[in-house]
């Protein structure tokens, strides 16, 4: 691909999709933000990803030179179908890169979003010349992406890297895949606004809920990092908690995998600064493969921009590593 090219990314969401000309070294050019529609059905939301395509390439001087797509849900890579999708209820085993690509007349690559996401943050994130890292992305759920070597780990069935169902607890609370204890149950920013609302009756909630104008529903991560950032005992220590799950499931990767740098990015990563300690505390307890000078905890860098950067990156060369 020469200097002048570049490609598609598109970050399909069950609400919104962004589509972004992405440069050969990494940068977005421009981009477009519109509807999903996911109710209205497989076909009509092919036929706006092609139209949404079309219209972000021809404010370009050229036309692209492929399409990543970064799509929810599980994936056949190999085939570029999406074997189901929680955002998408009709999407079961769908040829979607085929379907893009006969409407374009472009070569289409599909990926799921959590592993789009990591590999954007290797080619030209925080993990920039990093080879082997776990990417942990913490909003609604949790989620991730494991590289090895340059190249995203996707499993025998493309579900590799569903970190936020490693469980934490012996029983506990029930997840959204259906088990019980699981990380994201407890470290997700839905799960550490929930963990506040049911301690909402202590005494040292009072400060989190005058915040809340005594509104137990709006407590939101973002306003318990507000609160912790004042210094609030009560954020600090359910924020502690969740990093210390956190840090233990970096521990079995880190035994798993020989791994020690790992990407924090999604919603709560803004909270970074009150899960650290106890994530790193508790990582390091967990693993003895890690030390102080080993270990690496790092913020995305990218933001909402990962998964369409890695698409992009899946469009130019699905096969080859990010940094070779
Ligand atoms: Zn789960």
């Amino acid at each position: 691909m020469n200097a002048n090219s570049y490609i598609i990314g598109i970050d399909l969401g069950g609400t919104n999709m962004r589509v972004a000309a992405v440069s050969s070294a990494g940068e977005i050019l421009c981009a477009e933000r519109l509807k999903t529609g996911a109710s209205e059905g497989y076909e009509a939301v092919i036929k706006r990803i092609a139209s949404a395509v079309l219209s972000v390439s021809g404010q370009m001087p050229a036309k692209p030179s492929a399409v990543g797509l970064a799509v929810p849900g599980a994936i056949d890579f190999a085939k570029g179908v999406v074997t189901c999708s929680p955002n998408f209820p009709d999407w079961s085993d769908v040829p979607v890169a085929r379907d893009v690509s006969n409407l374009l007349g472009l070569p289409v690559v599909i990926e799921n979003d959590a592993n789009a996401a990591a590999v954007g943050e290797g080619w030209s994130g925080s993990a920039k010349g990093v080879g082997s890292f776990v990417m942990i992305t913490l909003g609604t759920g949790v989620g991730g992406g494991v590289v090895l070597d340059g190249r995203v780990w996707r499993g025998s069935s493309g579900m590799a890297g569903e970190i936020g169902h490693i469980p934490v607890r012996d029983g506990g609370r029930i997840c959204g895949c259906g088990k019980l204890g699981c990380l994201e149950a407890y470290a997700s920013a839905n799960a550490v606004a929930r963990t506040a609302r049911e301690r909402i009756g202590e005494e040292k909630a009072r400060q989190l809920l005058g915040l809340a104008n005594g509104v137990p529903e709006k407590i939101d991560s973002n306003l318990m990092a507000q609160n912790a950032g004042m210094g609030d005992p009560f954020c600090v220590e359910i924020f502690d908690q969740a990093g210390r799950d956190i840090g233990k499931v970096m521990a079995t990767l880190a035994l798993t995998l020989d791994i020690s740098h790992f990407v924090i990015g999604g919603g709560m990563a803004e909270a970074l600064p009150f899960l650290l300690g106890s994530m790193r505390r508790a990582a390091l307890d967990h693993a003895y493969t890690l030390n102080e000078g080993k270990l690496e905890i790092v913020k995305a860098t990218l933001g909402d921009d990962a998964g369409i950067i890695g698409a992009a990156w899946m469009g130019i060369a699905s096969a080859r590593p990010f940094q070779s």
